[in-house]
């Protein structure tokens, strides 16, 4: 079957209405679940092949996220699913105003390498628990797991409901030729510009989640050493190549030499063996010309046939060196020192508005000028990446770092549309909108509308 007639379809079968039960929905997630608690082999195989991690960074920022998701959903779908009473305006007196969450049709997800399970099979389950058929795209750069993610979905599930398509360029170009009711993309703003163009031929509506690079400010009333040990762990989480990793630091210059000290133990302490790889060859070569030999505070090796980056810091760093031209995606963390706050946030907000920011302080006063006065998708006072982990946190980008949200109940929306209804008896009907109109009828309407 060509991707063409999966994809009418899947529109023909959304129209049957059958995903619109929420029990059906309830079988499908719970079957998807099955499906990767009885596969976890193969898949930490999988994402062993194309990022060579462990299986507990597989667990903790893969499947477990999805687990937990698909949990989050068994529970509430049913609760999401029903009409929303809203209140009622006095000129519409005597009503029922309520609102309908409905599915929004065929979508189409297109998922990045980086999580290459997660990020895919994420906004993929989200839709399908809003009620949507689905057609998946994951990244082909992380190749084993698409393959994984392909055989047990296209094994398990009806194409006319959820199918996965593989692929590059080519047949993402392909796909987004057709007509879909929603767009869920994870990437880079580049190709998030492509998406949104090809959508806007259509007016279907997108969700981008895209990138940008995030900063951590760290301040000198801090704790120093849990900054640090936060900070580490979440730059070298999956070798730096996460969406919201720490870009770099901007450390109050009175304590730069303490920070950076406090830094290098930590990565001296647990990250001297790197284990996760550099996806290819043409990042990893993009990575090794980032690194400044001159500016290498600690770290700096690389090895070309593990194709792993050491946990790296950079110092002397400012705002034009050519580390700070692109997101660094990779273990190098590069440390402004400032003095001047408002020339810092100056510098920071030239940049596109990033996916994260970080704040490391115990004044309230400079969090709050800071959380104020910089724009930003989402991120943590005195912690870092950790605000993904709580599905009440939409999680989502502004600007270039993306358009939309999801995670959550803030998921279930970015699949749904909510039909607005306003509910009449048919037993009274007031006279004041009919003509004729008089004076009386005017200043009525104006004691109703206030
Ligand atoms: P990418 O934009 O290169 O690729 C993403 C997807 O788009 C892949 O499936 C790919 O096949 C497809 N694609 C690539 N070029 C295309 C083109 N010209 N036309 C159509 N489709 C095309 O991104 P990536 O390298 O996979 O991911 C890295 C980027 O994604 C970083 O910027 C990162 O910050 C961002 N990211 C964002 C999130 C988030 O949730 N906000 C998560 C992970 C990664």
């Amino acid at each position: 079957m060509n991707i063409a007639t999966i994809i009418e379809k899947q529109k023909a079968f959304f129209n049957t209405n059958q995903t619109k039960d929420v029990d059906f929905r309830l079988s499908q997630l719970r079957k998807l679940k099955q499906l990767l608690k009885e596969n976890e082999k193969a898949i930490y195989s999988a994402l062993h092949k194309d990022l060579a991690k462990s299986e507990f960074e597989s667990y903790l920022t893969e499947l477990s996220i999805l687990y937990s998701e698909l949990d989050f959903f068994i529970k509430k779908i049913k609760k999401f699913s029903k009409p929303k009473k809203v209140k009622t305006n006095l000129a519409n007196f005597p009503a029922k105003s309520y609102r309908i969450p409905e599915p929004l049709g065929t979508t189409l997800v297109i998922g990045a390498w980086n999580y290459p399970l997660q990020l895919a099979l994420l906004p993929a389950l989200t839709a399908l628990a809003a009620g949507n058929t689905v057609i998946l795209k994951p990244s082909e750069l992380a190749s084993h797991t698409a393959d994984i993610i392909a055989k047990l979905i296209n094994q398990h599930f009806e194409p006319e409901y959820f199918y996965v398509y593989q692929g590059d360029v080519a047949e993402t170009t392909e796909l987004l030729s057709y007509r879909f009711d929603k767009i869920f993309f994870t990437g880079s703003s580049e190709v998030g510009r492509v998406v949104y163009q090809a959508a806007a031929k259509n007016l279907t509506p997108v969700t981008l989640e895209l990138g940008g690079k995030s900063p951590a400010f760290v301040f000198a009333d801090c704790d120093l050493k849990m900054t640090a040990k936060r900070l580490v762990w979440a730059k070298c989480l999956n070798a730096g190549q996460t969406c919201v990793s720490p870009d770099y630091v901007l450390v109050e210059k009175s304590i730069e030499n303490a920070f950076c000290e406090a830094v290098k133990n930590e990565m001296q302490q647990r990250y001297s063996k790197p284990e996760v790889k550099i996806i290819n060859e043409k990042h990893f070569s993009r990575i090794e010309k980032l690194i400044d030999k001159e500016k290498v505070f600690y770290g700096g090796v690389i090895d070309p046939q593990n194709q792993t980056v050491s946990p790296t810091i950079l110092t002397h760093i400012s705002f034009d060196d050519p580390i700070m031209q692109q997101e660094i995606f990779a273990p190098l963390l590069p440390v402004i020192a400032f003095d001047d706050l408002d020339e810092t946030i100056d510098k920071v907000k030239k940049y596109e508005k990033p996916l994260s920011c970080y704040i490391f302080s115990k004044n309230q006063q400079k969090i709050d000028r800071l959380l104020t006065e910089i724009s930003f998708g989402g991120g943590a006072v005195n912690d870092a990446i950790m605000h993904l982990s709580n599905h009440n946190l939409p999680f989502g980008g502004v600007g270039f770092s993306g358009i939309g949200s999801y995670h959550g109940k803030a998921g279930f929306d970015c699949f749904s549309h909510y039909k607005s209804i306003l509910h009449k008896p048919f037993w009274f009907e007031s006279s004041l909108k009919y003509p004729p109109y008089n004076k009386l009828k005017k200043k009525l309407l104006e004691f109703l509308v206030g």
